[in-house]
């Protein structure tokens, strides 16, 4: 039987790059040794930190001018570090709440300065993106925060918020590499690597260079972007592992068409998914507004919640697995990250089509 794995993070990882790092394992490119027992220093590492971030900037078309870091500490981190280095001397920070993600970013961004939150999805159970025309930005503000893939609610932006000279920061954890951007849009956008990248423990951030140099006083020397930028995301020792895998699945995309087709396949994934719980007749429905759904984490309940565990259960035994939704939301939600193939898609819409028969 086929597993498919709709976990919403540490997710599923495309099959090819979890073959070639097996068969890599123990002897690297005749090295004689594993990748995870390398010198990050020697030759060999290096070369293959150089070329994951050669192909993460050809994938995203990432302009000289900003910085890639390979970090640690996942994006909790980051709504901390973001803060400490980039309020640079401004009394406040712009913030955009839709759902779990943003709260906490918000949360950690208030220990270190003042926080607006310029709009919020909260009167309607953060089921939307609230339109732009709404939003009560600050031309002062340091830079402006936004989650665009809200990845416990399913909420997702298909527009990008044009800040002018506000530097716009974006939590991409579960939508990296998902769709084309254009990161010159960006002052800078981070991703945990544990959904659309690679295995959790390595943590991307693309930084525009200017925005540097400017930390809070007392910031710790490893919460600060510029040390890792002018060492090469080697300051200290980086999680060698984890950014090898994430350069095997940055070739995968290389060689399957890049972003471009990654964003059409994730496309087609989406329609047939939201497709089939929208002509169920309301035995599933999804909360979000059409507008504003999710490429990558489709979220959606049963009309009768008592048989959320029969589904679950059947699923499973199907070897459609980790479909049941996060404890804040209830329901069920699938995570169909770039690895997940549109057959893994198509079983899952199998099911739920029989399911509804058996039991609508
Ligand atoms: C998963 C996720 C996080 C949390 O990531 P950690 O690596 O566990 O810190 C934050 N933001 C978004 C949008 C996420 O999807």
């Amino acid at each position: 039987m086929t597993i498919y794995n709709f976990s919403a993070g540490p997710a599923v990882l495309p099959r090819e790059v979890l073959q070639q790092a097996r068969e890599e394992l123990l002897d690297w490119h005749g090295s004689g040794m594993s990748v995870m027992e390398m010198s990050h220093r020697g030759k060999e590492f290096t070369g293959i930190a150089a070329a994951a971030e050669a192909d993460l900037r050809e994938l995203m078309g990432i302009p000289p001018s900003y910085k890639v870091l390979f970090l640690q500490g996942g994006a909790h981190l980051q709504f901390a570090m973001v803060p400490l280095n980039l309020l640079r001397g401004k009394p406040s920070a712009d913030y955009v709440n839709t759902g779990e993600w943003s709260k906490k970013a918000i949360g950690e961004a208030r220990k270190f300065g003042g926080v607006n939150v310029v709009a919020t999805g909260a009167d309607r159970n953060f089921s939307y993106a609230p339109a732009f025309e709404t939003w009560q930005c600050d031309k002062g503000a340091a830079y402006l925060h936004y989650t665009p893939n809200e990845t416990i609610g399913g909420v997702e932006f298909n527009w990008v918020p044009e800040t002018g000279a506000v530097p716009l920061v974006a939590d991409m954890s579960s939508n990296i590499l998902s769709r084309r951007i254009e990161v010159s849009k960006y002052g800078l956008i981070y991703a945990g690597a544990q959904k659309n990248i690679g295995p959790a423990g390595l943590t991307v951030v693309i930084v525009r260079e200017d925005l540097l140099g400017q930390v809070l006083p007392g910031t710790p020397t490893m919460l600060d972007y510029k040390i890792h930028a002018d060492n090469g995301s080697m300051y200290n020792t980086p999680p060698t592992y984890g950014i090898y895998i994430a350069g095997l699945v940055f070739q995968w995309l290389k060689r399957n068409g890049g972003v471009a087709q990654a964003e059409r396949t994730n496309i087609a994934k989406a329609r047939l998914l939201y497709d089939a719980i929208d002509a169920s007749n309301g035995f599933y429905n999804c909360p979000v507004a059409k507008s504003d759904r999710s490429r990558m984490n489709v979220s959606f309940t049963l009309k009768n919640p008592a048989l959320d565990e029969g589904f679950l259960r059947q699923a499973e035994a199907r070897g459609l697995l980790q479909l049941k939704g996060h404890r804040s939301v209830g329901g069920m939600r699938a995570s169909i990250y770039n690895a997940m193939p549109l057959a893994g898609v198509q079983a899952l819409v199998g099911f739920i089509n029989e399911f509804a028969r058996q039991r609508g």
